[in-house]
Order: structure tokens, then sequence, then C-alpha cells
């Protein structure tokens, strides 16, 4: 080749004589900070929010860079949504029930109490309604949200000592966030929200008595075990929990469309990264933890559940006749849930009742 010929065509390639639009935008070069409210590169969920920005960068081929930061890092973890509404940093990662005090319609898109799963979550927030209520919900703080992870039904938690009637959960000091930690509440036990970095300690030295975590991946991986002896299921309180991502709305509407789309489409990606992350691996330490490490297994009681589950409907009828975007909200969940319900009733459900 000649070397005129091999310099247009290099200067072609780099898109250096394209006159066309969209490649001279191309060259145009984003950087973002995501804030998470995860201790840094923690299992699964931190990883995956490293992982989506590391897909955005890839499908990008650079155009779009961004730094993860570990809660406490750059600013704490319970402070990432404002830090983001705010515009000091242009993305975060977390879970929308942990801002239920500043937007308490904020907790329906992660998880409610006897609520759906992560199949049907997905299909209300992408499918039926949800995500447009959810935009409208973060609007005034200046985010878009959007889905990006799923634990998939969690456990119950870990106890000290047994819970045999709701009589047992009194006094009860309980790591627990969102409308399930307003049941425990009201069941006459304490909730207490505070981030994943800080509940071992918590746990360790008695300023809690018991905490959820997620499921027995993750639970394995932070160590309850060694500190508390009895792992209740099932995670009535969060059936599917979904994880978010929140952009900063003008850092969002500055970037060309094709880098907006990226980021819904490594959102998608990490969805469902950690979501089949978890159900290939909870098994296998569900196993470790009840044979290796003694931990004594548990349902909770039939009339235990029962209480919750009224509760639930107490807790979110109080909600809802206070807040209106709440009503709002819990309507088109509560609606698109019954509808799914039907559904699985003669799919799911009869599918595992099977022989
Ligand atoms: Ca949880």
């Amino acid at each position: 080749m000649k070397r005129r010929d091999f310099i247009k065509k290099a200067a072609l390639t780099a898109g250096i004589l394209s006159f066309n639009p969209p490649a001279i935008h191309a060259r145009k070069r984003f950087k973002a900070r995501m804030v998470t409210t995860w201790p840094p590169n923690f299992p699964v969920i931190g990883e995956g929010a490293n992982l989506l920005a590391r897909w955005i960068e890839e499908m990008s081929g650079g155009r779009l860079r961004i730094r993860v930061y570990g809660g406490g890092e750059l600013v704490p973890p319970l402070e990432a949504f404002d830090a983001v509404s705010q515009g000091l940093v242009e993305m975060g990662h977390g879970a929308s029930y942990y801002w239920a005090g500043k937007v308490p319609a904020a907790q329906f898109f992660a998880a409610v109490p006897f609520g759906m799963n992560a199949q049907q979550m997905n299909a209300w927030i992408y499918r039926g309604g949800g995500l447009e209520l959810w935009e409208e919900v973060y609007r005034p703080f200046n985010l878009i949200p959007m889905p990006a992870g799923n634990t998939g039904v969690q456990m119950g938690g870990w106890f000290n000592k047994e819970i045999r009637s709701v009589s047992d959960l009194k006094g009860l000091k309980m790591r627990i966030p969102g409308l399930g930690g307003k049941v425990i509440s009201k069941a006459g036990g304490a909730a207490i929200l505070s981030p994943g970095g800080e509940i071992y300690t918590n746990l360790e030295r008695g300023v809690i008595d018991a905490t959820e975590w997620v499921g027995p991946y993750h639970d394995y991986l932070m160590g309850f075990y060694k500190i508390a002896k009895y792992y209740y299921y099932p995670g009535w309180h969060e059936p599917g929990t979904v994880l978010e991502l929140f952009i900063n709305r003008n850092f969002y509407q500055s970037l060309p469309k094709d880098l907006q789309e990226i980021i819904r489409t490594a959102a998608y990606r990490a969805n469902l990264w950690m979501l089949s992350e978890f159900e290939s691996k909870n098994n296998t330490y569900l196993k470790k933890l009840v044979d290796e490490h003694n931990v004594k297994l548990k349902r909770f009681p039939e009339d235990v559940l029962k209480t919750f589950k009224r509760y639930t409907k107490e807790v979110i009828e109080e909600l809802v006749s206070r807040d209106p975007l709440s009503r709002k909200v819990y309507l088109s969940f509560q609606g698109f849930k019954k509808d799914v319900s039907q559904w699985a009733r003669i799919s799911e459900m009869a599918y595992y009742s099977l022989p």
C-alpha cells in the first residue's frame, strides 16, 4: 500500500476525514464518578457496580469512563443519593429503600414485604409502568433511576435466639431496612438501618441483636455465621430486591443518545448478572453454612409469618394514607402484583408442585 493511501485509510478509520456528525460526536469523551452504598469492591453487589462501569467503558470504546467508589471513599454510603442529586458526583449504585426517609415512595422500587419476586419486579418495572413511576418519584431530586441488580428471594435473617412467636421480637434490635423494618417495629422490635459495611461489627458488639442481609452466598461472605446461630427463612420482607443505578439528570442529558443507551444496556446486564450470580451460588453456600458451620436453619413459624403479613398491610395502609405519591406507586404495584400472581398460580406455582 502506498504511503499516501495508508495515511488516508488510517485517517478514515480514526474518523478524521469523516463528515458524518455522529462520528464527530463520537470523539467527545466523558468521565463520571459512581458512588455506591456498598463497601469498596464488595462481592457481587459492589463487584456488579464495578462491572457495570467496565461494560459501559468497553461498549463505548472508552468514550465514557466511570470510576467507582465504595461507600465512605468519597461520600458516606447512605449519602450517595444526595451526592448524585446535588451533582457532586454523576452516578450512584444502591437500593431505593435506603432513601425511604427522604422519599417514602422510593421503597416500592426496591422491596415490598410479601410483594413480587425478581422476575415479577422486572416485569413491573420494565414493562408494567414501574420505571415511569420511578422516574417520576426521582424527578424532583434531579435523578434518573434504573434497575441494576437483583438479589432474588432473600433469607429472613440472623438471630441469636429462636423466634417461636411474635413476642420473641419484642425489644429486638434488628438491622432491617424499608417496609420490612416498619413491620418489625410494629411487632415490638426496633428496626435499624445501617449500611452493609457496619452490620458485622454492630452485631458482634451487641448494638443490634439480629440482622437480615441478602441470602446464603452473600451472608456467608459477610461472616454472620461466626456471631449468630439461627438463620431464618423465608425472606418475607424482601422477595426480590431491586438494586438501582441512579444518575444525575443534567449529566445524563449532557450525554449523546448512544451513550445513554449504552448505560441502559449495561444496567440491564448488571441486573441479570447479579441475580444469576446469587442464584447460581446460594445453595452451595447454604450447605456450607449448615454442614461446615453448624448454622441452625429455621423456618419462621406460620403464625409469625401471618402476623408479619397483617402488619405489612397496616404499614402500607398508613404510608399511602399520608403520602399521595406512595399511594400512586402502590396502586400500580398492587394492581400489577394481583395480575401477575393470577398467572403465577397456573404457571410457576403449578410447576413447582409437579410430581
Ligand atoms: Ca436485605
